[in-house]
């Protein structure tokens, strides 16, 4: 059958009751209503399959969790399940003491005795009789008059009352009354309050307090609008005599969807209590959600008195129970309620937090609330165990300004604006190509491995190892603007290249474009860098510095370039991590130049390389001026083969077994003049100053000579020792160490620049390198400077009384 073209002639509106002079749209809620969930008995009978004793106890102790003390655990008269639920309850003390348990029973004499022996010993209880009074009711199903009816509920509310007389006087239970005019809001309101008047007359003992009887006003069927509820409440409370002694208990149904509309207006016109189900449960369109209301509450800053703190966890055992679902966008509960699709929605949430954070900050300094105050979130998800991993989520129509956010929360990082568009796009892709929403780890696993961030597993093709940047006066000095820019950056450092280290060296007005020259010469990599901005990461001591730089070829000024980030304690250091990133992306899978040795006069690459031969093969990282006085030796070496050499390509063999000649590195002790055999190095007197002395013996020209001699430091003492065999002065031009390994496998490399002068009268000078290696670093020192006097031409003292 259609729908009609004119309802009215299928369906009368709801009578209006006229109270002009109504309170209740001007009022105020301040306080939460006593609560009473009727999830086991009026939820509980909506359900195709009614709940298990087991889950009827488990939902029983979930409402107690929440804090409901008042709750409806059945209708024992009708089924032996309910009734062994309830005494069950009791027998296995499961009932705390500040609970009442409420059981519902029809106005029948024999029902009412065994819904009072159900909780016959319970520490309180509350009977609930109820009987129809609407005249459909009266007139259709029960052919009852007005007066019959209210004959009807007061026979028996006076049996309940000697009924719970005869029981509290045996088992001390402690007992309340309530009364319902089932369907109130289709019974005329004038007899509503005349029968409830004659039921409270029937009780004989409504008192303040905790004495007062509690009349129930359901809305059994909703069948008009909330204010009309509100309007129905009102009158009865204020015509209902001795209004101190009586709690008016609002039940709203759902059919028009207003429940909690007219739960809150009712409140408003005087309700005290209302009875529904956790999640909006109940008979058609279910009984008024308490979950619900109870949050609206706790929004307006009302304390509900009910606890959601495990919101999860309470919709667990719920729909476990019931086993109904609970919509994705049920309010404050469903599982989409605090999440953002739209990018708008989510660029406004990402400034909310941001600007609510200062702001709580703030307040929080002067000692004032922090005030919520966000766009889209009425209440902070965080107060319901939910995370705010869950406030956005990504799907094709999500923005940059959520997926930052995103990347914000998890790694603290603040992307410039037109890097998030960037990333955006990448994450956009990924959605794409996969159809699918991307969740919260999807989205930092993007980042790190687009960006090559966040540890070795995220490793690009390049890494930077170990840097050092210097400044050097400009290559060409210009007189005319010397005030400023006219020291340039050096950038000297080690890169893994594909897993083989590589010395880089590059110049450039600042350090990372020193690097990005570095590059340029060394691996055929041109880029330049366009966009630089930097921030700092956390506070104090652990504070490090976050960059974002977005390299372009030369002469694309116009296309979108790379973007990287790097972070790092140090401002260079997290400069040249993200100049690394953006190159890493920007480089893709295109081959390298591979590590070539073309050591000619003209390759400017040539000295890193040669520097990076050694790295890789004997792990030693040769200081500056022993790199370019390697790179010499070996030039010459090639330039005495062939004069003509501009560009020659060296094996690294041959390089390597220069290496070892010419600084003495790791040769047979035979196949030099000088050679340690043993040495013990001690601090002199009491330790308090740093002279030490040496004791040993090396071997000198192929005899064994003592050793022996003291200086202010091991290298001083060395010296010494040395002056007393040999004529001329020795003197350190420059030493440097360093570790090669780690934990027990660790030895130091050390390094020695070695002046002599021989001839005191002519000054002649020469000096030498001398490289050793072992793993003691006093050792260390002292083959360097072995291997350094080996290779210079001095001359032995001869010895006295002419024993050699
Ligand atoms: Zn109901």
């Amino acid at each position: 059958m259609p729908m009609l073209s004119d309802p009215s002639k299928k369906y009368k509106p709801y009578p209006a009751l006229d109270l002009p002079d109504r309170q209740w749209p001007s009022r105020r809620t301040t306080k939460a209503p006593i609560w009473l969930s009727t999830d086991l008995r009026d939820g509980n009978q909506a359900l195709a399959n009614p709940m298990t004793i087991e889950q009827k106890t488990l939902f029983f102790q979930q409402l107690v969790k929440c804090g409901v003390k008042e709750i409806e655990v059945a209708y024992p008269a009708a089924s032996d399940t309910d009734f062994n639920f309830v005494r069950m309850l009791i027998e296995k003390n499961l009932v705390p003491d500040d609970v009442w348990l409420q059981v519902l029973t029809p106005a029948r004499e024999d029902l009412i005795k065994r819904t009072i022996d159900s909780v016959a010993g319970a520490k309180h209880a509350i009977i609930h009789m109820y009987n129809a009074t609407s005249p459909l009711f009266r007139n259709v199903v029960f052919r009852n008059s007005k007066e019959e009816t209210v004959a009807l509920a007061v026979k028996h509310t006076k049996i309940i009352r000697q009924l719970t007389e005869e029981c509290s006087a045996q088992t001390g239970t402690v007992f309340k009354y309530e009364y319902s005019p089932e369907t109130f809001t289709q019974t005329e309101p004038d007899f509503a309050i005349e029968v409830c008047e004659a039921v409270k007359a029937a009780w004989g003992k409504a008192g303040p307090g905790e004495d007062r009887i509690i009349f129930n006003l359901p809305a059994t069927v909703e069948i008009g609008p909330c204010n009309h509820y509100a309007d129905r409440i009102e009158h009865f409370c204020r015509n209902i005599t001795e209004r101190e002694k009586v709690i008016v208990s609002l039940h709203p149904h759902n059919d028009r969807g207003t429940g909690i509309a007219a739960a809150e207006c009712g409140l408003l016109a005087g309700g005290d209590r209302i009875e529904g189900c956790f999640f909006g449960n109940g008979e058609r369109t279910g009984n008024v959600d308490l979950v619900n209301l109870a949050l609206n509450l706790y929004s307006q800053g009302i304390p509900p008195n009910l606890d959601f703190s495990d919101i999860q966890s309470v919709i667990e055992v719920v729909t476990q129970c019931n086993d109904l679902p609970v919509h994705p966008r049920h309010p404050y509960a469903g599982e989409l309620v605090f999440t953002a699709f739209s990018g708008s929605h989510q660029d406004a949430i990402k400034k909310g937090f941001e600007v609510q954070r200062k702001q709580h900050a703030e307040a929080k300094a002067r000692g004032e609330n922090q005030y919520w105050d966000m766009p889209y979130l009425p209440i902070d998800p965080a107060d319901l165990g939910c995370s705010y991993e869950a406030v956005i989520r990504v799907n094709s129509q999500s923005g940059k300004g959520g997926i930052a956010y995103l990347v914000k929360q998890h790694l603290g990082l603040d992307l410039p604006r037109k890097m998030q568009i960037a990333f955006y796009q990448v994450v956009q892709d990924i959605a794409d190509r996969e159809a699918r929403e991307m969740m919260v780890d999807d989205i930092v696993t993007a980042f790190r491995k687009t960006y090559h961030f966040g540890g070795p597993s995220y490793q690009g093709r390049l890494v930077l190892k170990s840097f050092e940047i210097s400044s050097e006066p400009s290559v060409e000095p210009d007189t005319e603007r010397s005030d400023s820019q006219d020291e340039r950056r050096r950038f000297d450092g080690t890169i893994l290249v594909d897993g083989v280290l590589r010395v880089i060296k590059g110049e450039g007005n600042g350090p990372l474009s020193a690097l990005l020259d570095g590059l340029r010469t060394h691996l055929d990599i041109d880029l330049s860098i366009r966009e630089y901005s930097e921030h700092t990461l956390g506070e104090g001591k652990e504070a490090r510095a976050a960059s974002y730089v977005e390299v372009v070829p030369p002469g694309e000024g116009r296309k979108a370039g790379w973007w990287g980030v790097g972070v790092d304690s140090d401002i260079a250091g997290s400069g040249l991590r993200a100049v690394l990133s953006a190159v890493n992306a920007a480089i893709g899978d295109r081959p390298l130049p591979e590590l070539k040795l073309l050591v000619g006069f003209d390759k400017r690459s040539s000295l890193a390389d040669v520097a990076s031969v050694v790295l890789n093969a004997l792990h030693l990282e040769l200081p500056k001026r022993l790199q370019a006085s390697f790179f010499e030796v070996v030039q010459r070496s090639v330039g005495d083969k062939d004069d003509d050499v501009r560009v020659k390509e060296v094996s690294y063999d041959t390089l390597i077994k220069l290496f070892r000649e010419t600084y003495g590195y790791e040769v047979a002790p035979e196949q030099s003049r000088v050679s340690l055999k043993s040495f013990k190095m001690e601090y002199l007197g009491d330790g308090s100053d740093s002279r030490r002395e040496i004791n040993g013996e090396i071997v000198l020209d192929g005899k064994v000579r003592p050793l022996k001699g003291q200086g202010n430091g091991p290298l001083s003492a060395v010296l010494a020792a040395l002056h007393e065999l040999i004529e001329g002065t020795f003197a350190v031009r420059e030493y440097s160490e360093h570790s090669i390994g780690e934990g027990s496998e660790v030895t130091a490399a050390s390094y020695v620049e070695l002046t002599y002068t021989r001839d005191e009268e002519s000054q002649k000078k020469s000096a030498a390198w001398g490289v050793a290696r072992d793993t003691d670093i006093t050792a260390s020192g002292l083959k360097a400077v072995l291997c350094a006097v080996s290779k210079l031409d001095f001359k032995p003292r001869s010895l006295v009384n002419g024993s050699a």
